[in-house]
């Protein structure tokens, strides 16, 4: 047997990256040979194996054709006789199609080491169109290699448009696009994967509540971009910028999608937009079957951010009535974010990039001063029940006033 590395190993060495997970394809083999080997099965009927030692992949070469729709929809065949240049055939781009044996020769019959040189994505074969997750995977290397100047080739993008238009998009499990959407969004350039969707006409199908907000305007007072589509590309660059974890980064993604609702009469201002996102952003969460704590914070988030830059100007009850939204009493770590994500917002405008954004620290101290009521006193008092509960209450907005004058000198 011969055995060889391939995809992203092979492809981020050429690129000079860090290569974390190695993939091998093994040429000339049999499950039965793999086994005595050592190697332990992935899955029951499917030939891929770890390593016993290294964990590390190592499938056998094999080929693929589609039969019926979905990821379901597809038979392999693997045996001794599949060639290595017939399993990089069945593969996405011309980039993750070459393979490198030990001494570091690579096997290379689609030319990926050109588009690498000429920075493009460019499929392999016509069997491209047999997954339409690969539309979502281009869309992520095109986010992830953005900065290297790498663009999606123009027939590729055809290809891309073709599968978009069948209706094979809403054929994906949940689980298999968020796990796209999920890593595309924590790349470096996580706007490039929405800009790739929406350019492939891919977005109107998988988020069509995201790809509303293109050409509507907002007033230019406060949005300089003017377009809220483009805003929200703004917020999301902004949010990996700043190295923003994936929570904050879904919630920015999310955060606006009432203003997609407003009648065009409206325009451009948008009443009520924060409350009239929440159906739309419950639907993308479920679509997607996003984790909770993603959906939480992209609701909050998407209710409260308004709240969020007027921080300064509220009440103290309604800065008391934002904390106990949040319950930041027992999840401070998402106020933090709900903040990272207001100021995302408030710099995910043109020319407004590098503005400050005191509302956070103001938001830091108003939770720290809500925080720091002492329950047992309280209790000492005989507060129990209900009246406890409002007794705390009260003692939090005592000290939230407090706070609101102290910052006021
Ligand atoms: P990453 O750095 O994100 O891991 P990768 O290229 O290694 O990038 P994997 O998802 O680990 O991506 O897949 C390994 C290889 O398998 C890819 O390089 C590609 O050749 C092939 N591959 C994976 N998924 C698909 C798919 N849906 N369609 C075609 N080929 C695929
Ligand atoms: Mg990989």
């Amino acid at each position: 047997m011969q055995i060889y590395k391939v995809g992203g190993a092979v492809r981020d060495r050429l690129l000079g990256k860090p290569v974390t997970d190695i993939d091998w394809v093994v040429v000339g083999a049999t499950s039965e040979e793999m086994l005595a080997k050592g190697f332990r099965p992935v899955g029951a009927d499917f030939p891929v194996f770890l390593h016993p030692k290294s964990g590390e992949e190592y499938a056998l070469a094999r080929t693929e054709r589609k039969s019926g729709r979905g990821y379901g929809g597809f038979t392999f065949h693997a045996s001794p006789e599949v060639t290595l240049e017939e399993d990089l055939i069945r593969r996405d781009l011309t980039i993750n199609a070459m393979a490198e044996d030990d001494q570091q020769n690579l096997t290379d019959p689609y030319h990926g080491r050109r588009d690498l040189e000429a920075r493009l994505l460019r499929h392999v074969s016509p069997a491209f169109a047999e997954d339409p997750l690969r539309v979502l995977r281009v869309a992520r290397f095109a986010a992830r290699y953005a900065a290297l100047g790498f663009t999606v080739a123009p027939e590729t993008m055809a290809l891309m448009r073709q599968l978009s238009e069948s209706g094979e998009l809403q054929a994906l499990t949940a689980e298999r696009s968020w796990k796209e959407i999920s890593r595309a969004l924590m790349e470096d350039q996580p706007q490039v994967f929405i800009e790739v969707l929406r350019a492939c006409d891919a977005l109107k199908v998988l988020m069509p509540e995201v790809d509303a907000l293109f050409g509507v305007p907002q007033p230019e007072a406060h949005h300089p971009e003017i377009d809220t589509g483009l805003h929200t590309l703004s917020v999301l660059e902004q949010s990996a910028l700043h190295k923003q974890p994936l929570t904050v980064r879904w919630a920015c993604l999310l955060h606006d999608l009432g203003k997609g609702l407003t009648p065009e009469e409206d325009w451009p201002r948008h009443i009520a937009h924060e409350h009239k996102g929440l159906q739309l952003i419950k639907a993308v969460n479920e679509r997607f079957k996003a984790p909770k704590d993603c959906q939480e914070l992209a609701l909050l988030v998407g209710e409260y951010h308004t709240h969020g830059h007027r921080a300064l100007e509220l009440k103290p009850s309604t800065l008391l009535e934002l904390l106990q939204s949040f319950d930041v009493y027992r999840r401070p770590q998402r106020f933090e974010e709900f903040i990272a994500a207001c100021e995302m917002d408030a710099r995910g405008r043109k020319g407004l990039e590098q503005r400050n954004y005191p509302q956070a620290d103001y938001l830091r101290g108003a939770a720290t001063a809500a925080r720091s009521v002492a329950v047992q006193p309280l209790l000492e008092k005989g507060f129990k029940g209900p009246e406890l509960g409002e007794a705390i209450k009260r003692e939090r907005l005592k000290a939230l006033k407090a706070y609101k004058e102290a910052a006021s000198v």
